[in-house]
């Protein structure tokens, strides 16, 4: 089975390519700023407690609120966080975490739920998708950074949100979102790729051996590292394939084919519950039911996956 289209001209994974124009000049624009989140055409995408606001209805998308469904909110203006202009709207982000039961606080009541971006993620469309985890990852930085790092006084959103300035005028720190780099890669010798699973995945779920990389290394060095500790095995010829955002809570993935010669696994079992080699064939015929089952659909270890079975 060759993949009809070559994976470079594919579209990005999911949760990437939003149509979204970030704008950062006008980040620093308090006016206009100022003047948009009063605009009747802006739009706000609600966060609630890690939890994105889904339409009730036939089709499973995000809700946008407008702003006269939330005027009403306290101090709403002050904590939205500016995503950026998606075609001649601007988008905000807003954190309702403060709220009890935040769908009978909005002008809500039926029209949507909030519901968990990574349960309900697959059901999206990708441009949806995408921003409802740009929102996510967002919000759950300010959520996170609400003092400074250095001097433990308040901080205060700044720049559209997308700068948190330390109140101390003696610090006067400014702290940025951050992502946090991970490697997952697909380990393969050839005919037979290397999958395991961890304790707490979905029943039968394995996928590709992934970790997080560490000040001091490049992301080929926390490759090896990251397989050699989870299996015992000497991964060579890393080659990148593709990358995803991956906002639970706050990661990137950076996806790696890598090439490790056959031979027995020594499972770090604190770290992974099970590993072991699988044939391709195995793989395309999978059972995907609790005795095995391979990563979701929307996931970059899919993809990783789906293209060395191409190959
Ligand atoms: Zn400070």
């Amino acid at each position: 089975m060759k993949a009809d289209v070559h994976p470079s001209h594919r579209p990005g994974n999911f949760y990437s390519g939003v149509d979204l124009n970030r704008a950062d000049y006008l980040r620093r624009d308090g006016s206009w700023l100022s003047a948009a989140l009063t605009d009747e055409t802006a739009r706000f995408i609600p966060v609630w407690r890690g939890c994105s606001l889904i339409e009730t209805g036939v089709k499973t998308r995000g809700l946008w609120l407008r702003g006269a469904e939330i005027q009403d909110l306290p101090g709403y203006a002050e904590e939205a966080v500016f995503l950026g202009q998606h075609g001649g709207t601007a988008l905000f982000a807003l954190d309702l975490s403060g709220l009890e039961t935040p769908e009978n606080a909005l002008t809500i009541k039926g029209r949507g739920a909030f519901q968990d971006l990574r349960a309900v993620g697959p059901l999206l469309a990708r441009q949806d998708g995408a921003i409802l985890a740009y929102a996510r990852g967002l919000l759950h930085w300010h959520k996170r950074h609400r003092f400074c790092g250095l001097c433990g006084s308040a901080t205060g959103l700044s720049q559209g949100g997308h700068v948190r300035a330390c109140s101390n005028s003696a610090c006067g720190a400014n702290h940025f979102p951050r992502t946090d780099p991970a490697v997952i890669m697909l380990i393969h010798d050839g005919d037979r790729c290397v999958l395991g699973r961890q304790k707490t995945w979905p029943e039968g779920m394995h996928s590709t051996l992934a970790g997080f990389v560490e000040p001091g290394e490049s992301l080929e060095e926390a490759v090896a590292r990251e397989v050699y500790e989870e299996v015992g095995i000497a991964a060579t010829e890393v080659t990148y394939h593709s990358s995803q955002p991956w906002p639970f809570p706050s990661s990137i993935m950076l996806g790696f084919h890598a090439q490790a010669r056959h031979g027995p696994l020594t499972i770090d079992t604190h770290e992974i519950g099970a590993a072991r080699w699988y044939t391709r064939q195995e793989l395309r015929t999978s059972p995907e039911d609790e005795t095995f089952r391979l990563p979701r659909r929307d996931s970059i270890a899919w993809r990783l996956i789906e293209d060395w079975l191409a190959l």
